[in-house]
């Protein structure tokens, strides 16, 4: 079974701000993690309000909800103003999102020698590992894409929808 890395958000809300170290040899300044959470909390801890706040307040429209109803930022759009951070209702929204408007992660640094990754030794919370867990709900264990799993309590009604 092809491991996975797995992002536990009930630990990463412990931390005011992500510290987690990201190493990409084909980019020096890389924000992989953010990117990550972002996508998480958009997809599992969103309550999609009806009324959308965040992308009512939003100065140059940078926020949209896509065919899904998720939630998405148009990171050519966004100037990291935090309107969004401010009105969302839930604490949904976190400052250090938008902090990067080009973040990415490909898992590119995974160590065979110690089989880790640099966000995970750094880590400080160890909210970060990889494994060989596969989607569960009863564990509340989602799956964000083919290569990363987030432990959430998912929003329950989302989940009866
Ligand atoms: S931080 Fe970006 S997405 Fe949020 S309100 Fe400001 S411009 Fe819009
Ligand atoms: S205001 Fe917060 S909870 Fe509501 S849709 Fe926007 S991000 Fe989601």
């Amino acid at each position: 079974m092809a491991k996975k890395l797995i992002i536990d958000l009930t630990k990463c809300r412990t931390c005011e701000e992500c510290v987690v170290e990201c190493l990409y040899d084909h980019h020096p300044v890389n924000h992989g993690m953010k990117s990550l959470l972002e996508m998480a909390a958009f997809q599992f801890t969103c309550r999609r309000c009806e009324d959308a706040p965040c992308i009512e307040v939003c100065p140059p429209e940078a926020l949209e909800r896509n065919n899904e109803g998720i939630v998405e930022r148009a990171l050519n759009l966004c100037i990291a103003c935090k309107s969004c951070v401010t009105v969302c209702p839930f604490g949904t929204l976190m400052n250090h999102f938008f902090e990067v408007r080009q973040p990415i992660c490909d898992l590119c640094d995974f160590n065979e020698l110690t089989k880790s990754l640099k966000c995970i030794d750094t880590c400080p919370k160890g909210a970060l590992s990889f494994t060989e867990f596969v989607p569960d709900d009863k564990k509340h264990i989602l799956e964000l894409n083919e290569r990363v799993l987030v432990k959430e309590y998912a929003w329950e009604k989302l989940k009866q929808n």
